[in-house]
């Protein structure tokens, strides 16, 4: 609570929001600071971390902050399509992509092999300008899956 930590990171919070022409508010402040301790988290999840930070910021508020920030390029929204609520991201800009547990919902980072967006085009772009091919891979996680097979006390 002594609102300096910027460990080790070169540029920090406050001069991330000013290069994206962003006013430095607490709650801006708090969404990056809260974002950098953990990846892929929900947005119920990140208001409950902003509200431990700041006392009371309504959920809206956040909503608010996180659209800003992936609008402004500092922050990667993911969209799982299931019934989880939109998970968030520092942007790293490495084009990285994501495995998404359809059982237990974990999110995993996996690197782009290209690196660069986009990494796949289609055939036929219909004249468009491809700029980015979002990958979501799903599946089921180490876990689940030795969960899964794993014999329980009383089957059926
Ligand atoms: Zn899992
Ligand atoms: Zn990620
Ligand atoms: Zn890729």
């Amino acid at each position: 609570m002594n609102g300096s930590t910027r460990i080790g990171s070169e540029v920090s919070h406050s001069d991330q929001l000013r290069q994206a022409g962003l006013r430095v508010t607490s709650p801006r402040l708090a969404t990056l600071a809260v974002l950098a301790e953990r990846q892929h988290a929900e947005t119920d999840d990140i208001a409950a971390a902003v509200r431990e930070r700041l006392g009371s910021v309504s959920t809206q508020a956040v909503y608010g902050v996180l659209h800003a920030l992936t609008e402004a390029g500092l922050v990667r929204r993911l969209d799982t399509g299931s019934r989880d609520a939109a998970r968030y991201e520092i942007h790293r800009h490495d084009n990285h992509h994501h495995l998404l547990c359809r059982v237990c919902g974990r999110v995993e980072d996996v690197p782009c092999v290209k690196g660069r967006a986009p990494c796949l085009e289609p055939e036929d772009d219909l004249g468009f300008a491809i700029e980015i091919a979002e990958v979501l891979f799903r599946g089921v996680c180490a876990e689940c899956r030795a969960a899964e097979t794993a014999p329980t006390a009383a089957t059926a």
